[in-house]
């Protein structure tokens, strides 16, 4: 049978632009629909305006440091619309790059929606059918909210990068890595922060000593962090939006985030037209190769809800065009991923917990906390904290977990060495290099607990 296009991709972010590039680098013959902005959640509305909102809160404590330093700078405030302006600019001109990108590797693009109408045939919205020998789903998340009364008034993240003008007060809810980067970003930039989370300790199945340190430096940071508790009923009132909490408390805030999971983007792409199998949270079921219960269609990214980054649904994309354009079946790796959450303080963080290592075996915590040289100098009472999770019997690093400054740009490196398989010893052999916070990931002599 002869088809339209060999792929035909749903969903243009950052999996699904890769897969399409790549493939059609290969001779494939690619299209891809796509009915929002190109980039998908990453470069939209997620790792990259947040990262550059990041950077943007981070320059108040800068210029007190600086000060300490000896600069006779002051800091005269933050301009919300000046910075929200080059922001939506960089976002545009990013998105350029990746419509570039498509039509110089000749993918054929749809700017609209698609869904599934026969395992090989896609409906565009406009009404067309297009076939192809492989379908592939890259459809990504989004936010969801409880169904707690009044949520609608809140807002998710995707609505924090357009935000009108900067609120005076804002309420955070929920503990993972978008609650807490938000909080930081909106307490940096002079917002006061109130943050709800409903369990004990923010974030949730890092490692517990990592997550305490970082929850205290962000409540010594200003902000007003509530753990154990939640939002029992929102209102909209004359200066707000009043707030019921499970801690008996009654507040009134400019603005209210959710940011209480994501689910994935599966509805409504036409899954029960070619019977696809989906989980709990409408996650489309894929194998080890990305493959769905349908032969001729594949799923990559926060659609399968496998593991929720960016970096992995690229490479989903690039194993799935291996698997199936090149003949060589890869399944993409998830162990071992390192990752870092852009809190104030960053933590970096690599492998096993230690409360996650000292149930499958016997373990030695290597772990210290210090004051950093720069902000000592400057004052600051801060921490870091560099911790390595090694296995008692083979020796080899199977967790690292680093709070500090740069914690995202060192664990990239230390992740190399605890991939390839490094034992404590490994690190031990290599020379530290003097003055830096992470020698101390070299230095560690003494196991602080065995267990
Ligand atoms: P997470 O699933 O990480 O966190 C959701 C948070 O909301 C949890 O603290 C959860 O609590 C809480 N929650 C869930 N339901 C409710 C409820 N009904 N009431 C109150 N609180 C609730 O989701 P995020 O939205 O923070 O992030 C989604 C994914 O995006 C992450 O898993 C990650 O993969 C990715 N991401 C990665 C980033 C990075 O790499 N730096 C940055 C941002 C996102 P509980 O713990 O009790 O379940």
């Amino acid at each position: 049978m002869k088809f339209d296009f060999d792929l035909f991709v749903i969903g243009g972010g950052s999996g699904g632009v890769r897969a399409a590039r790549v493939a059609a680098a290969d001779g494939v013959r690619v299209a891809l629909a796509e009915e929002d902005r190109y980039g998908g959640t990453c470069v939209i509305r997620g790792c990259v305006p947040k990262k550059l909102m990041v950077f943007a809160s981070e320059f108040a404590p800068m210029v007190e440091d600086a000060r300490s330093y000896g600069w006779d700078i002051q800091n005269n405030g933050f301009d919300w619309h000046l910075f929200r302006s080059k922001m939506q600019a960089e976002l545009d001109r990013l998105e350029g790059i990746y419509r570039k990108l498509l039509a110089n590797s000749g993918v054929t693009t749809f700017d609209q929606r698609a869904r599934l109408v026969a395992p090989n045939t896609v409906e565009l919205a406009d009404g067309r059918r297009i076939s192809a020998k492989i379908i592939l789903i890259a459809t990504g998340g989004h936010p969801i909210r409880p169904d707690t009364p009044g949520a609608e008034l809140g807002i998710s993240s995707n609505e924090m990068f357009h935000l009108e003008d900067l609120p005076k007060s804002i309420l955070i809810i929920g503990g993972g890595y978008i609650a807490c980067e938000f909080a930081g970003v909106m307490n940096g930039m002079g917002v006061a922060t109130t943050q709800y989370y409903r369990g004990a300790q923010i974030l949730r199945g890092f490692d517990d000593e990592a997550r305490g340190l970082v929850a205290e430096e962000m409540k010594q940071n200003g902000i007003d962090l509530h753990t154990g508790t939640n939002v029992l009923e929102m209102k909209k009132v004359e200066d707000g939006i009043w707030v019921k909490s499970t801690n008996g408390q009654e507040r009134v805030f400019d603005q209210v985030m959710f940011a209480t999971g994501r689910f994935p983007n599966s509805g409504d792409l036409g899954l029960n037209n070619v019977g696809i199998k989906t989980g709990r949270k409408g996650e489309i079921i894929v194998d080890a190769y990305s493959k769905t219960n349908v032969d001729s269609v594949y799923a990559i990214g926060d659609v399968t809800d496998r593991v929720n980054l960016t970096p992995v649904a690229i490479r989903e994309g690039m194993a799935f065009v291996e698997t199936v354009f090149k003949g060589n079946p890869t399944a993409p790796d998830h162990e071992l991923i390192p990752t870092a959450i852009f809190t104030q303080p960053e933590m970096g963080t690599i492998g096993m917990s230690e409360e996650e290592a000292r149930d499958l075996r016997p373990i030695e915590v290597y772990c210290t906390s210090f004051k950093p040289m720069k902000q000592g100098f400057a004052g600051r009472s801060d921490r870091v904290l560099m911790k390595l999770i090694v296995c008692a019997e083979t020796r080899k690093v199977l967790g690292a977990h680093i709070v500090a400054e740069g914690a995202g740009e060192m664990i990239q490196m230390v992740g190399i060495a605890i991939k390839m398989g490094a034992t404590k010893e490994d690190f031990d052999r290599t020379v530290a290099v003097h003055p830096t916070m992470a020698e101390e990931l070299v230095t560690m002599k003494t196991p602080v607990r065995t267990a």
